[in-house]
């Protein structure tokens, strides 16, 4: 949850460690009073991983002052006051913003500003409560812990600033974040998490192990992909390729552009603008032939004063949906799984890009499964196997997949007006989630526009969480795309479409496999698999390794051999560095005797063996994608 809670509806939804972290924003409150009465507080909302409180001050909060505001969020803390609720009319709130009260330990010269703004701003008729713990009032719709001694532990960890309510023509305030948990076990555990994710960082190790780069020519949020990060992406994209054909999947390929009638009858454009790379103007001569079906813009093509906006793909169902339409289905045909490794352009702000998390160029684990309502429940059943035959496989312990639908009181504006697919496609997903027995969790009103979605959350090996992936039950789509297939009573029928990715996009998945992993791939996955190194240079020697390594590459394996004259030493000290999985160290003794001495990153000399043996064993690993 990254954003304020608005509405009183969301703000009951709060759990119980998000109330415990708004509770402590009270707490945080109170103390920065303590030493600056006059402090001007704003919002106060629980985020994820913790809390912050907005405020206005002349002095500038900085980490030096973190010790003394704790220390005073620990004297609130130990005297274990109530948060006490009370209900009042809006014109005691007015007066008592009026009076400074809000957000304040009393009385003071100047109205608590910011809090007066946010009455003037809640509906007419919606109860206005005011909470209190110890001497600090502060105007809250609650909900909090019971007492302050609830709040187990706490740190304050940074300052930024933000406008109030986020705009730019409001008056910039210091934000103040922490975080709380339950006790200190959980809080001491949570640091220790971030200090191992810093060192796991995918940007960090993404360099260090020369995965990937960013270049300012080719522009921010646009990865390059260098030689060994390539080989994991390849990896990834043989493991769908096999999934997927033996799933009755079939391949297809797009194009990243195409004309902007497309997306309006996707609804992409106007509703999804703002997230596309904006149009190229393209003059098409009036020379061209109409092609079969081609119907809308045609007068635009044919004035050569006008021009054809292209878009970049933002997403692939509408060309998808396109291919589906390329030819008369019958029900004989469905369901039909359309699967494509797709490239797509997004338009993420600058502020809002992250290394390979939020990018601007991205390829995604895409495929749209065309069925009947009949087949639905078994297609959905086979997708949902598909994501945890990946997890098991990566190695991915937690995950839970948020099940979203809709609200019947937003039918026609938030959701497709149609009722009766809701309850029906929502309680097929719903049946297909309990008897899988997969953990999900039910999130009502957070459905897509077209249909019921999963999102899907797993945790890396250091509990860290991802959002990786989406699942989307649409029933919207096929129809504004005019999509049909031939029932067996001859009659005309829409299908449903699925729309997956449980590999989410190669961005994001290897972003977290960099951290699940931290660097140390398995064998299959690692982009140099192999690296063998001769003790010395003589010629028979280095033969010998380069039989070795042609074998290995025979059989597809990313082997490297280091024929420098460096140390065995640096040898290894240079291969470990690079996190390469195995290494086969060969000497005249090894020669002689047909062998190879076994090195494992992480688990050091395995001693010599014979080379049939350690080749048969590698590519047996891989073959199995052993962990
Ligand atoms: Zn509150
Ligand atoms: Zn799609």
């Amino acid at each position: 949850m990254a954003d304020e809670r608005k509405t009183l509806e969301q703000r009951a939804q709060m759990t119980d460690i998000e109330r415990l972290r708004h509770s402590a924003a009270h707490v945080l409150a109170t103390a920065i009073l303590k030493i600056w009465p006059e402090a001007q507080f704003a919002a106060g909302p629980p985020v994820e991983n913790g809390f912050y409180y907005d405020l206005e001050l002349d002095h500038r909060i900085s980490p030096e002052d973190f010790e003394k505001i704790e220390a005073e969020m620990k004297k609130e803390i130990k005297a274990n006051h109530v948060f006490e609720r009370v209900a009042l009319p809006r014109d005691e709130a007015l007066s008592m913003a009026q009076r400074g009260v809000l957000g304040a330990l009393g009385e003071r010269p100047s109205p608590s500003k910011f809090k007066l703004d946010i009455i003037q701003n809640i509906p007419e008729g919606e109860e206005i409560s005011l909470y209190r713990n110890g001497e600090f009032t502060d105007l809250c719709a609650g909900p909090h812990v019971m007492r302050t001694g609830n709040i187990g532990a706490f740190k304050l960890t940074h300052v930024a600033s933000a406008y109030y309510k986020g705009d730019e023509k409001n008056p910039q305030l210091q934000r103040i974040y922490g975080t709380a948990f339950k006790n200190k076990t959980q809080l001491d555990e949570y640091f220790a998490m971030l200090e191992e994710a810093k060192k796991r960082d995918h940007r960090k190790l993404g360099k260090e192990l020369e995965l990937f780069t960013f270049d300012d020519q080719v522009g921010p949020g646009l990865p390059l992909w260098l030689p060994r990060g390539t080989a994991i992406i390849e990896e990834l994209e043989k493991l769908a390729k096999e999934t997927e054909f033996a799933g009755g999947y079939v391949r297809v390929r797009t194009p990243n552009l195409a004309r902007e009638s497309l997306y309006r009858t996707s609804g992409h454009l106007p509703y999804y603008a703002d997230s596309m790379f904006p149009p190229m103007e393209v003059h098409e001569t009036g020379d061209q032939k109409p092609e079969t079906g081609e119907t809308e813009n045609l007068s635009a093509i044919r004035d050569p004063k006008s021009a054809i906006k292209y878009y970049l793909k933002a997403m692939n169902c509408p060309h998808h949906h396109k291919l589906y339409d390329a030819i008369p289905r019958s029900y004989r045909d469905l369901p039909l799984r359309l699967a494509e490794y797709g490239t797509c352009h997004r338009y993420e702000q600058s502020g809002e890009l992250f290394g390979l998390m939020r990018v601007r160029s991205l390829q995604m684990n895409d495929a749209h499964i065309y069925c009947t309502e009949e087949q639905f429940e078994t297609e959905f059943l086979a997708v949902n196997e598909m994501y945890v035959k990946y997890f098991k496989l990566f190695g991915i312990e937690r995950y839970v997949m948020r099940f979203s639908t809709h609200d019947p009181a937003k039918l026609g504006q938030k959701f497709v007006d149609n009722s009766p697919l809701w309850l029906k496609t929502e309680e097929m997903v719903r049946g297909v989630l309990q008897r899988s027995g997969i953990n999900y969790v039910e999130v009502p009103n957070e459905a897509a526009f077209y249909g019921p979605k999963i999102d899907v959350q797993i945790w890396s090996a250091i509990g860290r969480e991802f959002t990786i992936a989406t699942n989307q039950v649409d029933f919207a789509q096929p129809k504004s795309f005019g999509l049909v297939y031939k029932d067996s009573d001859n009659t005309e029928k829409t299908p449903l479409c699925i729309h997956r990715a449980p590999l989410g996009t190669h961005e994001r998945f290897i972003g977290f496999l960099i951290e699940h992993y931290a660097g140390n791939f398995p064998l299959w996955l690692a982009p140099e698999q192999v690296r063998i190194l001769p003790i010395g240079d003589e010629a028979p020697l280095l033969e010998y390794a380069r039989s070795i390594q042609s074998e290995l590459r025979a059989h597809q394996v990313r082997c490297e051999l280091d024929g420098s004259s460096d140390h065995m030493k640096t040898k290894i000290a240079n291969a470990e560095q690079m996190k390469v999985h195995t290494m086969l160290v060969i000497g005249n003794r090894d020669m002689e005797a047909n062998a190879v001495s076994l090195r494992v990153h992480g688990q050091g000399n395995l001693g010599a063996k014979p080379r049939d043996e350690v080749l048969a064993d590698i590519l047996q690993s891989i073959k199995d994608r052993r962990a």
